[in-house]
């Protein structure tokens, strides 16, 4: 069977998901150690992060995503560890651009390098941007980056971005209790407007080292709710089947959308499909294991042949974790996110 032909093969998965979005994480390392995501204690000096060799090639990745796309995928978004920190990303960009049926392409980042790399990252075709942001209090932001790394650096780089024709760029905000759902309100203030659209975005249990519980989740209702003193904001219908996020707009105008992935769980329209740095496939974010692409990718094997191991892996899936999410899920083994980029 010649890739055209697999084309038509669209697959479903046991619960009837079709596979549209592809997350590609294009490096483990990461310039930033938030204690959501990368502690310090875990992610230490002598963490062993890996060798390039390891690494997918913008060649493998870009002929891993033209087979994806040969199997239903629209939307590709870069992630990490912190992409930006991917030597010549903008090539990358420009490999993908090229794909026939790829309509999206997106990167999520943590700004620390935009002021740099926004202009020729929308030079190589990058259109879509969403920047991770958790406080506008530069204290309290150094100590959630935990490498003292300000705040007007990356307000600075979302200024890059809005410059470079990003607009709206999304900003994500995750929220813990105890830590930044103070900044909820100034957060909300300072990206009101049709420029950016911020999304609030519940503190999940992924991986296993971040110490994750309940208590420290602010929930969806929680945002909405401290939002309201000082907003009128109303729920707008989702933009497609599928929408992770849920849509608010302030009543004057301006986005803002809350990704509820604990209290309002989404699996049953999980489209997602992730490949880790060094091409593995997971088929949910809170997978323990991968799938190994690259040892496909780097045999004999055709596109085609590499295409229908895809397909049979999302056939078989029936991941639906943050629905079934209790006691006994948070403590089994998972991938961590700085693996997976989110
Ligand atoms: N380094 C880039 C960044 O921070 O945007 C890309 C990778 S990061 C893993 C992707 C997204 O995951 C970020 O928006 C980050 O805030 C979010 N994230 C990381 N750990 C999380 C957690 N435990 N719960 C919810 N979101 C998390
Ligand atoms: Fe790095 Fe992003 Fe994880 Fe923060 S959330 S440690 S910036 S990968
Ligand atoms: Fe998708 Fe897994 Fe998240 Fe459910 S828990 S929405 S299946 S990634």
């Amino acid at each position: 069977m010649d890739l055209s032909e697999s084309s038509a093969l669209k697959p479903l998965d046991r619960l009837s998901r079709p596979m549209r979005d592809l997350r590609l994480s294009v490096t483990d390392r990461c310039n930033f150690r938030c204690s959501y995501c990368m502690p310090r204690e875990v992610f230490g000096p002598d963490h062993a992060f890996l060798p390039k060799s390891e690494i997918l090639s913008f060649e493998e990745l870009t002929r891993l995503s033209r087979i994806f796309v040969g199997l239903g995928v629209e939307k590709v978004r870069l992630t990490g560890g912190e992409p930006l920190l991917r030597r010549d990303l903008p090539v990358l960009i420009g490999q993908l651009s090229s794909i026939e049926g790829l309509r999206d392409i997106a990167l999520t980042t943590n700004g620390s390098a935009l002021v740099q790399l926004a202009k020729p990252l929308h030079e190589a075709g990058l259109r879509r941007l969403t920047v991770s942001l958790d406080a506008l209090d530069d204290g309290i932001f150094r100590a959630m980056n935990d490498v003292d790394f300000p705040v007007n650096r990356v307000l600075a780089g979302i200024d890059a971005a809005v410059e470079a024709g990003f607009a709206p760029v999304k900003i994500n905000m995750v929220v813990k209790r105890g830590v930044n759902e103070d900044q909820i309100i100034s957060m909300a203030r300072r990206f009101r407007g049709p420029q950016y659209i911020l999304r609030f975005i519940e503190y999940m249990d992924v991986g296993n080292s971040n110490g994750w519980r309940m208590d420290d989740v602010v929930s969806a209702r929680e945002i909405i709710s401290v939002l309201q003193n000082e907003f009128p904001v109303e729920p707008v219908a989702p933009n497609y089947a599928g929408e992770v996020a849920r849509r608010y707009r302030h009543r004057d105008g301006g986005e803002i959308g809350i990704i509820a992935s604990v209290t309002q769980p989404f699996c049953r329209g999980c489209t997602r499909a992730r490949v880790s740095a060094n091409g593995h496939f997971y088929t949910c974010l809170f997978a323990s294991k991968g799938h190994d692409l690259r040892a496909l990718l780097r045999s004999e094997m055709s596109d085609d042949d590499i295409s229908q191991s895809i397909c049979a892996i999302w056939q078989g899936r029936e991941d639906r974790y943050s629905e079934l999410r209790s006691a006994a899920t948070i403590t089994q083994p998972k991938a961590e996110m700085s693996v997976l980029g989110g």
